[in-house]
């Protein structure tokens, strides 16, 4: 065997720490670049499904940072009929999913890699995980997510919840007996409700949402995000590949931009392992062909969630009852529905 080359990440994000814990013990010499060395505080709830479990346990990571499992997902929209309820044993797993922090994964994640702060002159390939791109095409949705933690009188208990909106979706994440909150908003409602006070912002919740998770009684943080979803016309460029948020920045609707990057660094540290050279166009070439399929059903998916499912027009209201209705009379559809969720492509029949 030759020796290797050198392999440079540009991010280090989960995503390309991930890739760069992928590689250790191959051939090839990884040079992590990432100016911030902070992990970043503040809230982001993260759902991991069961394939980013898989993916975090075999880069040895899983077990280094708090992971709450998400054990039924209950789908409804607000003022129409039509509801769903998935549990784990539908899709004959042990959990749907888990519930953790960006910063705690990414702490665990440094935590097992060396981080630098300038990129070298020497790699033979380039592999782009600095997050969302400033070159892709960009389609702004019409509304900001607010995201939170709350407690409610009850601690949550393995329940997660999707509740569809005429503003956008809401979730409710649990996350160590509390509830990591994801709610999309048109944007003068999300500012009107990072304004508002504690007590009239949960009030606007529980108006939203419902009692299902009790009555929610504190606010511990909050902050808004602009969401756009952008996405690079080709992975793949001269000697460069992406990977993650700099190959396609989703909605965070239906948790699935981190699962679907984590795919992407597996994926590709698998094709670039073996390579005599890394850079090589036909290596990159098959990870851009592979990933195809995974990526284009995954923000398939995101996207009838994130826009089929908002607005208040009757028609498109009784659609949406009668999709959630069927799924719920349709345990296979369901059990597919679930499984692709959580494991990708690997899920197709
Ligand atoms: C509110 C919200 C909730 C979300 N919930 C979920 C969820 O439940 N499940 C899920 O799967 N996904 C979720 N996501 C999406 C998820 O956060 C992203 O998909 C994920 O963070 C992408 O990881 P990444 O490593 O590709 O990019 P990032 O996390 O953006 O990391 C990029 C890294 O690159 C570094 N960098 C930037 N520029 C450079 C440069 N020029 N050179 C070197 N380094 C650079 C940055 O400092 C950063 O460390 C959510 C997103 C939001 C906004």
């Amino acid at each position: 065997m030759t020796e290797g080359a050198e392999i440079q990440i540009l991010g280090a994000g989960p995503v390309g720490c991930v890739l760069a814990l992928a590689l250790q013990g191959s051939r090839h010499r990884v040079r992590l670049v990432d100016p911030q060395t902070a992990t970043g505080a503040g809230t982001r709830p993260i759902a991991l499904s069961q394939a980013s479990r898989l993916i975090l346990e075999r880069v040895g990571a899983w077990g280094g940072f708090a992971a709450t499992p998400i054990l039924s997902i209950h789908v409804s929209q607000a003022g129409a009929f039509g509801r769903t309820r998935m549990d784990a044993a539908d899709a004959g797993v042990p959990a749907l999913g888990y519930v953790t922090d960006y910063a705690q994964l990414l702490g665990a994640l440094r935590a097992r890699v060396d981080v630098v702060r300038e990129a070298g002159a020497n790699a033979r390939c380039t592999i782009h995980a600095e997050g969302s791109a400033g070159e892709s095409r960009e389609r702004r949705y019409g509304h900001d997510a607010l995201v939170a933690r709350v407690s409610a009188d009850a601690p949550s208990a393995g329940m997660a919840y999707e509740r569809f909106t005429a503003q956008g979706p809401l979730a409710l994440l649990p996350y160590a007996g509390e509830w990591a909150l994801v709610w999309s908003a048109l944007p003068p409602r999300a500012a009107e409700l990072m304004a508002a006070a504690p007590a009239e912002f949960l009030a606007q919740l529980q108006q939203a949402f419902g009692d299902r998770a009790g009555r929610f009684d504190a606010l511990r943080s909050r902050a808004r995000v602009p969401l756009a979803l952008r996405l690079r016309g080709s992975r793949v460029a001269e000697r460069e590949a992406y990977i993650g948020n700099a190959a396609q920045t989703l909605h965070p609707v239906a948790g699935q931009g981190l699962n679907l990057g984590l795919r992407d660094a597996w994926d590709l540290a698998q094709a670039l392992q073996d390579a005599d050279d890394p850079g090589d166009a036909r290596v990159l070439a098959r990870y851009g062909a592979q990933r195809r399929l995974d990526a284009a059903a995954t923000i398939g998916i995101t996207e009838l969630l994130a826009r089929g499912f908002a607005g208040t027009n009757p028609l498109a209201r009784a659609a949406r009852g009668a999709v959630l209705a069927g799924l719920d009379i349709l345990p296979p559809v369901r059990r597919f529905f679930a499984r692709r969720m959580m494991f990708g492509p690997s899920a197709l029949p």
